[in-house]
């Protein structure tokens, strides 16, 4: 498989000169199986430009994994042309909620007042699987679902298929829970996990659901991921900014293969 991060900016979109080398948009990345299936993690804001790829390519049945609905892991949805194509089926893996369905949460939010068009209008065929802590399989592709440390309803994925692993943790409070996101993490080919905090900034943003460098490294050399992605880089960190930290996690995980998730980014697994 082959992954592409099409947005890896954490909590709210953030274009500008200072962010150009990782890009602003938030959480999605797009994954193209072996058996050529189309699946896309997240649905932020990066969701806009990757639905129109996906839509130029002819893709009309798709599989998107939503690890939670705080709104930068969503407000790409309105604009994810996919579904808006009467062609397509879109199959929605996400948390299931403690009340209602996670079809109920999807289509208040993409219904007046917060979006123009009501749900029900939106044209694709749209269906729901809801997960929490579970192990299936679509088509050759091993998905595993597990709660992570975030507030709120929120899953990891691990994506296994022909012998390759992909672990997909963009929001995780390791410093809360070390145990969270191991299951999903560990010896996976690749790990793109939540790094969004330097250790002083951690210091008053406990609880917040996100890691601290020294956590995350904590995490990655426990786990031994084949190859690492920082993600959900904070609002206010400029390329700057995150190269230092890169630095800092190379350090901290002992190993230089530690890597900035950023826009257009590829990794192949093969
Ligand atoms: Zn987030
Ligand atoms: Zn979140």
């Amino acid at each position: 498989m082959k992954a592409t991060i099409w947005g890896c900016r954490g909590s709210l979109a953030t274009p500008g000169p200072a962010t150009v080398r990782y890009g602003g948009n938030t959480s999605c990345v797009h994954v193209r199986t072996a058996s050529g299936r189309t699946v896309v993690l997240d649905a932020g804001t990066g969701a806009r430009s990757l639905g129109k790829a996906i839509l130029a390519d002819g893709v009309e049945q798709l599989d998107l994994f939503l690890t939670h609905l705080h709104l930068d892991h969503v407000e790409g949805l309105g604009f994810f042309e996919p579904l808006f194509n009467p062609a397509a089926t879109v199959t929605i893996h996400g948390p299931r909620p403690d009340e209602q369905s996670l079809e109920k949460w999807i289509s208040t939010y993409l219904s007046p007042p917060f979006f123009p068009v009501p749900f029900e209008r939106v044209p694709a065929r749209i269906e729901f699987i809801e997960v929490w802590h579970d192990r299936y399989v679509v088509d050759g592709l091993a998905i595993t679902a597990a709660p992570v440390s975030h507030p709120g309803r929120t899953v990891g994925y691990r994506l296994e298929e022909a012998g390759r692993t992909l672990a997909f943790v963009p929001d995780n409070e390791p410093g809360l829970d070390p145990e969270a996101a191991l299951e999903l993490a560990t010896g996976a080919d690749v790990l793109f996990h939540d790094a969004q905090y330097t250790e002083e900034e951690y210091a008053t943003r406990v609880g917040w659901g996100h890691a601290s460098l020294p956590d995350f490294a904590r995490l990655v050399r426990t786990a031994s991921p084949g190859q690492v992605v920082m993600f959900h880089h904070d609002p206010s960190h400029s390329d700057e900014q995150l190269e230092q930290m890169e630095r800092d996690a190379r350090g901290l995980c002992v190993r230089d293969d530690v890597q900035l998730g950023r826009e257009g980014l590829e990794i192949q697994l093969a």
